[in-house]
């Protein structure tokens, strides 16, 4: 069977850092791994192909090759998914949709053409979709009725299928599922709260896979709470040590995890020894109430200010997600996460409008209270500029104008550079570097490190020019630099590219603004103050 599998187009997001892979001449961030490990999935006898339309046009050829194709993405790709399965029967070839837009919306009339639907985790419903093949079936629905599989017999993704020279990093995935229990949290109706991981020698043999293919850049783990089972992280990271320092250290990692990493400095160090340089952590607000409206306890145990110093301590970045727009927030929501950012020097901080996601415990509630605005803009995908898809407990407008106000001044370009300074400074020298002189010193180092490519020249030369010479900001960045070389300079390559990113956020602030204030002039005139919904939310068990 000749499979065409289709990844269909993201917009334009906080995370799509056009602007960063113009640098380093790379087309996407990262690859559809879900696309790759259901390739894997499928009989290795049917011949395949893969589009990742993010990198490039399904073809005319491409077209006539195929027989069957095959298309997953999430939310924020609905538009052109639906465009590709509308391409894909106009040419009379059945389709079969999967993935987690699908999972979670399997009637969204996006997906209406298509033959199949091929719902939640394939390792147990692409089996029954290749027997419906083999059958002779024309169409069919294929959902696991709630079982969750054990991801210890999942292949090795086909990872040759990508072009890697079209992404920044890679992606791997240990565990999916998260113990915790946030209302606004799609990953915990998708894969459930007891997280299932895979073996230390699976994820081994995914990087030797890489590795072999000739992989050197950085991977990150796609998982939702890569600390979710923190005795099975605990397992795998002595193994991801080792191959490591095999292998000379060739690639760092990136992962993301909850707060409660900062209480557990043993494996904090084990990471760090693995050449984990950033985490992403789902602080959402400095709020203690909001924090607990969203069920997000596990974020008020401690101090967040006190989580991130030790998380930065230890050798990791972070980077941070926030949102506003809780029920009963405060005025001035969005200034405490800009103070918080600033205090922390969080680098990298996300910030979006809350969304309510189809199958969410907050859907649910939000449905019962009749509060979901389903032709919303954000019904049409979830994005960071989306205004809230329900009707908030305050003013939207309000909502809407500290988010605007908090992201500018986030990425304010002089207020950037010296955030990022001052955070680089905290940051000790890698670890790995010297387990690596210690364990085998004639070692080659990995590629990023061993020379300078001229790439990264010519995207230095830009940087230099455009932040150090040609904007306002050029004290400020040579001082930073010249600071950097001689107060940490450990950390100053790191340092170069992450103040490259504010090439990406100024561009990224204009369009904030604008796709926000577009949205807003739709809206109706605001209720009168006596007519808004109450700021007491009412819980649903779930
Ligand atoms: S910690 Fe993250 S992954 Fe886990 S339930 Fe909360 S939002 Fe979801």
């Amino acid at each position: 069977m000749r499979t065409l599998l289709i990844y269909p187009e993201f917009p334009k997001t906080f995370w799509s850092y056009e602007k960063i892979l113009e640098l380093i001449n790379r087309k996407v961030l990262l690859p559809p791994l879900g696309l790759v490990t259901v390739a894997a999935l499928l009989p290795q006898s049917w011949e395949m192909k893969l589009v990742d339309r993010n990198v490039r046009e399904v073809t005319a050829a491409d077209w006539d090759w195929a027989e069957l194709v095959v298309i997953s993405g999430m939310i924020v790709q609905k538009a052109d998914m639906a465009e590709q399965i509308a391409r894909a029967k106009a040419r009379g070839l059945p389709v079969a949709v999967g993935g987690p837009f699908a999972s979670s919306t399997p009637d969204a009339p996006e997906l209406e053409l298509a033959d199949f639907k091929v719902l939640d985790e394939g390792e147990i419903t692409l089996p029954l979709f290749v027997e419906a093949l083999e059958r002779g079936d024309t169409s069919g629905r294929f959902t696991a009725n709630g079982e969750k599989p054990d991801v210890t017999s999942t292949p090795v993704p086909r990872f040759d299928l990508l072009e890697l020279d079209a992404y920044s990093e890679m992606s791997v995935q240990f565990s999916r599922g998260c113990p915790f229990n946030c209302e606004f949290c799609d990953i915990i109706v998708l894969y459930g709260r007891k997280p299932r991981t895979k073996t230390p020698e699976q994820l081994v043999a995914e990087l030797q896979c890489l590795y072999e293919l000739g992989w050197r850049r950085s991977v990150f783990l796609v998982d939702d709470n890569f600390i979710g089972n923190k005795r099975n992280v605990k397992l795998l990271l002595p193994a991801l040590r080792q191959w490591q320092i095999e292998h000379g250290y060739p690639f760092s990692f990136a992962t993301e995890a909850s707060v409660d990493l900062a209480a557990d400095q043993e494996l904090m160090d084990q990471m760090v020894e693995c050449r984990f340089e950033s985490v992403f952590l789902g602080i959402e607000t400095p709020d203690a109430a909001s924090l607990e409206t969203a069920r997000k306890l596990q974020n008020t145990r401690s101090s967040l200010e006190e989580s991130v110093e030790k998380i930065t301590a230890s050798g990791l970045r972070v980077m941070a997600g926030f949102i506003v727009g809780f029920d009963g927030e405060q005025r001035g929501a969005g200034n405490r996460i800009v103070e918080f950012v600033t205090r922390t020097g969080i680098p990298h901080a996300m910030m979006g409008m809350l969304q309510a996601l189809p199958n969410t415990a907050m859907w649910t509630r939000l449905e019962q209270e009749g509060r979901l605005i389903q032709d919303s803009a954000a019904a049409k995908g979830v994005n960071q500029t989306n205004l809230l898809n329900f009707v908030p407990t305050r003013p939207i407008r309000d909502i809407a104008s500290e988010y605007m106000e908090a992201f500018a001044a986030l990425y304010e370009p002089h207020a950037y550079i010296e955030r990022v300074y001052h955070y680089f400074l905290k940051l000790p020298p890698q670890r790995y570097r010297q387990i690596r002189q210690e364990n085998s010193p004639s070692v080659q180092t990995s590629s990023s490190e061993r020379g300078i490519s001229w790439i990264d020249l010519r995207a230095l030369a830009i940087v230099v020019w455009r932040q150090g010479i040609r904007r306002s900001t050029r004290w400020r960045f040579w001082r930073a630099l010249l600071g950097m070389a001689l107060h940490n300079p450990a950390r100053f390559t790191g340092f170069v590219s992450i103040l490259a990113h504010n090439e990406h956020f100024l561009e990224y602030r204009g369009i904030v603004r604008r796709e926000i204030e577009e949205q807003l002039a739709l809206l109706p005139p605001e209720p009168p103050e006596t007519a808004r919904v109450t700021a007491e939310p009412v819980l649903v068990p779930n």
